[in-house]
């Protein structure tokens, strides 16, 4: 084992083997990197080319004119450089329901319209 991993198994916290299972730490420690991530990943940043939400911008980088991957964001899944990330489910989904609410609107204000007319056109 080495000195590394000592020092990582030294901070486990008590209740964590509790929490996850199995007979020891190193179970416990498997366990839990086994576990899928509990992050809400509808709020991240996607690749556009996968969808994945696996982007990083890379530290420090600067364009230069005519480079192949001359672009801010890199995606870890399928290797994708790009400038500008796809929106997050979030965000597509507020997109989405202000739409739908707008044309809601718009449809509201045509009915009343019309009503307002056929009124009218009764009233005469
Ligand atoms: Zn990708």
């Amino acid at each position: 084992m080495s000195s590394q991993r000592h020092r990582r198994l030294d901070i486990i916290p008590d209740g964590f083997c509790d929490a996850w299972g199995g007979d020891s730490v190193e179970e416990a420690l498997e366990r839990a990197e086994r576990a899928r991530s509990s992050t809400d990943h509808r709020s991240f940043k996607r690749c556009p080319g996968c969808f994945s939400v696996k982007v990083r911008r890379k530290p420090g980088h600067k364009p230069l004119p005519n480079k192949k991957d001359n672009f801010d964001y890199k995606c870890g899944e399928c290797g994708h450089h790009f400038a500008t990330p796809a929106p997050s489910i979030n965000e597509i989904v507020e997109r989405e329901f202000s739409e739908l609410t707008e044309s809601l609107s718009d449809a509201s204000s045509n009915a009343n319209a019309l009503a307002a007319a056929l009124r009218r056109r009764e009233e005469r």
